[in-house]
């Protein structure tokens, strides 16, 4: 299961299949050159971590290069923190642009040229029809649209209109620059497109300099053309923009025609993933920002612990497909624990304590016991675990009247204490007024010291614990799934699918003495509960906290073997 990135193709991929054909028959001179073009108008998300697997994946693979490029055309809605959290997010997955970092307001200078070009051409216009008018004169998919009255302008007529928008003689809205193709076209998107507007906005990388913006739809294949990339790898929604892009690249005659393959978005169950929902739930504070654990962005993923490699190989395991689909999110979640399960040190912590005394041990003795860090990796070392008169142990792992099943303590029997002894319950202590169980009394057997080679009595449970004087305080944040699928609540408004139960604080949990080494993002397994890090955020010299990545059940295991 555990693939390299590299390998990304040894998954069904026809994009590959078509660069192998591509290099047969030395399109492109026989070079592979791709890019990752975000708009920076918000952070990171899974889906777009498949683009970039996708992308940097492929260079990779054939001893090409990958491009990132900032698709900055909407001033008013970019931000310089989105640039740089996403930088920091495409390296943390482990990948890397070298120098070749652009930004497509780079281009803005080429880009009017090319329009300038295309009016020569008398293949643009500008035209004057308000948002309204335009959205009539554009037929719909049943009926053919018509000629715009300003289509038929003069080209020099045109130089000197599209001259004056550049110049900010026009206000917001006044005229917009459209491509003259063909307006009876049943493609819609070849309907003579627009492709500069009028925006009196301050832009962060070109300040006042630009009051007209080009479209994405126009910058994006000139940006690619430029840049001399060969495959223009982008999601299933631009297909019908494809013929356009074609159009704009042989209409102007650029050397360099990229090839643009579509691919199908990646969608999981039990989550949004649109900036703009995830941005409207970080602007309203129904979440605790970009990174809340809870959120499928690639930072809110990290701070919950999931590590590169586990997305890099859930990316690879669900593969380029050519259709849309939904992949469950316990398919993430299984790489998640795939990876933690091999890397992450093994640890106790108590979630719901109960105090348990034991009689027969003496008052001021401690001991110092020996835990392995890892039960299949003994490289990772071991650790010491004081152990005393007081422990605790977790207040579900013991039933006064349990039933059949129920391996663990209760009055009466005796468990393990994983790494030390025998514990014995012999008798409960209840609170006097509400009857609730608050200490265990307990005996141990000095015999069954763990790794005496004791073997004499079968016990059927063991228990994690720590000991009450050396434990440390922490708080434990555990999660489910951010929204419910969307099969069962109401989707009108994706809000309203928000699962109220998705984060739970239990504020005072108790943790083995080692973790006050532990630094911010390190990963443990807490034994029976599942893997946790120590929270980036939160964590402070006085208080640990830490998430919940991934319970230690897996269901995508088993519902993948049951379908085979
Ligand atoms: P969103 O709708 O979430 O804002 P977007 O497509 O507008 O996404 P961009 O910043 O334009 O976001 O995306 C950069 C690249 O990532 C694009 O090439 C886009 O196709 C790709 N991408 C975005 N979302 C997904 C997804 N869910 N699966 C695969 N690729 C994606
Ligand atoms: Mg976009």
């Amino acid at each position: 299961m555990s693939k390299k990135i590299n390998d990304i193709t040894e998954h069904s991929n026809f994009i590959h299949k078509i660069i192998d054909e591509d290099l047969k028959n030395e399109k492109h001179s026989g070079r592979v050159h791709t890019r990752f073009p975000p708009e920076p108008n918000g952070y990171l998300h899974i889906g777009h971590a498949k683009s970039i697997c996708l992308n940097f994946g492929t260079a990779k693979k054939y001893n090409g290069l990958c491009n990132l490029r900032f698709d900055d055309t909407n001033p008013a809605r970019e931000e310089i923190e989105y640039v740089e959290a996403i930088k920091s997010d495409i390296k943390w997955l482990g990948f890397d642009w070298e120098d070749r970092l652009f930004f497509a307001s780079d281009y803005f200078e080429q880009l009017y040229d090319y329009a300038v070009q295309l009016i020569k051409l008398d293949k643009a216009f500008v035209c004057d029809l308000n948002a309204d008018e335009m959205r009539k004169y554009r037929g719909t998919l049943t009926e053919k649209g018509q000629n715009s009255p300003f289509r038929n302008r003069s080209i020099e007529e045109n130089l000197v209109l599209f001259e004056g928008m550049k110049n900010g003689e026009f206000k917001k809205g006044k005229c917009v620059l459209r491509a003259k193709i063909d307006m009876k076209s049943p493609n819609l998107n070849l309907r003579d497109p627009i492709i500069y507007r009028i925006l009196h906005a301050e832009h962060d990388r070109t300040g006042d300099k630009w009051c007209i913006y080009p479209m994405y739809d126009y910058t994006h294949p000139i940006s690619d053309a430029i840049e001399g990339i060969t495959h223009s790898l982008c999601s299933l929604e631009f297909e019908d923009h494809r013929p356009f892009y074609d159009w704009l690249l042989d209409t102007l005659k650029l050397k360099n025609h990229p090839q643009q393959i579509e691919f199908a978005r990646l969608n999981i169950t039990n989550t949004v993933m649109s900036k703009r929902k995830l941005r409207s739930l970080v602007e309203e504070g129904l979440v605790d920002g970009w990174d809340d654990p809870r959120m499928p962005t690639i930072s809110g993923l990290r701070r919950r612990g999931y590590t590169p490699k586990s997305i890099r190989e859930f990316c690879d395991i669900v593969g380029v497909a050519k259709s849309n689909s939904v992949v469950d999110i316990a398919m993430l979640e299984h790489c998640v624990r795939e990876d933690l399960d091999q890397n992450a040190k093994r640890g106790m912590a108590i979630l719901k304590p109960l105090r348990v005394v034991i009689e027969n041990y003496p008052e001021d003795k401690e001991e110092l016991l020996i835990a392995e860090n890892h039960p299949k990796n003994p490289e990772m070392g071991t650790r010491q675990m004081p152990f005393s008169k007081v422990i605790y142990i977790e207040h579900d792992d013991f039933l006064e009247d349990p039933p059949k099943k129920f391996f663990r303590l209760a009055p009466g029997r005796e468990v393990r204490l994983k790494h030390a002894y025998f514990i014995k319950c012999v008798s409960v202590i209840k609170d006097e007024q509400t009857g609730d169980i608050i200490e265990l009394r307990c005996t141990y057997d000095p015999e069954t010291k763990s790794g005496s080679g004791f073997n004499k009595r079968k016990v059927k449970g063991t228990l994690h614990w720590v000991s009450e004087k050396h434990a440390l305080k922490a708080e434990v944040r555990l999660y489910d799934n951010m929204m419910i699928d969307e099969s069962e609540g109401n989707t009108d408004d994706f809000k309203n699918r928000i699962n109220e139960k998705s984060i739970e604080k239990l504020p005072n949990c108790l943790v083995e003495q080692s973790f006050a080494n532990a630094e911010k993002g390190e990963h443990f397994q807490f034994l029976r509960h599942g893997y946790f890090c120590v929270d980036v955020k939160d964590t402070t010299k006085e208080k640990l906290v830490f998430n919940r990545t991934v319970s230690l059940r897996d269901t995508w295991a088993k519902i993948s073997k049951k379908n085979k």
